[in-house]
């Protein structure tokens, strides 16, 4: 058989069309702005969060669109085989009005509340603990739907092997996710309202979020070409390090 690797352009190549209706079909699916706080935020750095609330609009790689679909896709298979066997139903919507916190697991039963996440080995832990923003986003699960459990199972995409952790409620975690949340409408306030000086506000809630952020995040983040304290965390990250 003959073969030839396509170059980019060529008129005969699907890939282009495949990856334009996914990006169509991602962004049709993209939820409406509001206010409310989702779950899967709590645990990010609440600048982003703010920016969001701000109605400041994320911009996305071709990349992260695929790779979505690609786990959106592996998550409603992982549902359809599971619901009625392993979990009593999937993708409850609750909310915590008190915070404006909004959550939509992956699927729960009686005792527990089940988070899939899909990623490589290498992505999904440090040392040989699940991610702290995974921690905390069950942690939000576990307080909407008020169970104790949580069953956090990553799926390795590239040779399907699964890893599980058991997380109980912890009201430390809990207290970090009101605070991160306090935090994060207190950016938005201040976006609202900047100072005379705005390098040094910048400066200023550059210092408040550092404790809630982690230094791989700006590079993934869709807001960091909007972002005012990135130049301003990433020196100051820097300058602890030494
Ligand atoms: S660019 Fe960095 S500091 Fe700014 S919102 Fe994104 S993650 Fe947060």
């Amino acid at each position: 058989m003959k073969f030839l690797k396509l170059v980019e352009n060529d008129p005969r190549a699907l890939t282009p069309k495949i990856l334009s209706a996914i990006v169509e079909e991602q962004t049709k699916d993209q939820r409406p702005p509001d206010d409310w706080v989702h779950c899967s935020e709590v645990g990010t750095c609440p600048m982003k969060i703010a920016l969001r609330l701000s109605g400041i609009k994320g911009e996305f790689s071709q990349g992260s669109y695929l790779n979505f679909f690609i786990g959106k896709l592996i998550h409603s298979g992982y549902q359809r085989v599971l619901v009625g066997k392993v979990l009593e139903s999937a993708e409850a919507t609750l909310r915590l009005p008190s915070l404006k916190l909004v959550g939509h697991d992956d699927g729960h039963g009686q005792t527990f509340v089940a988070e899939f996440k899909t990623m490589s080995k290498d992505a999904r832990r440090i040392g040989n603990r699940p991610q702290r923003h995974h921690v905390l986003q069950i942690t939000a699960y576990l307080k909407l739907l008020e169970k104790n459990q949580g069953n956090l199972i990553y799926i390795d995409k590239s040779n399907g092997q699964l890893e599980e952790y058991i997380l109980e409620f912890d009201d430390a975690d809990w207290a970090e996710i009101v605070k991160r949340i306090a935090l994060a409408r207190k950016f938005e306030e201040e976006l609202k309202n900047p100072w005379p000086d705005k390098a040094l506000q910048n400066e200023a809630m550059a210092s408040e979020c550092l404790f809630y952020w982690e230094s791989w995040e700006c590079g993934y983040c869709q807001f960091a070409r909007s972002c005012p304290i990135k130049d301003s965390i990433l020196l100051l990250w820097k300058e602890r390090r030494k």
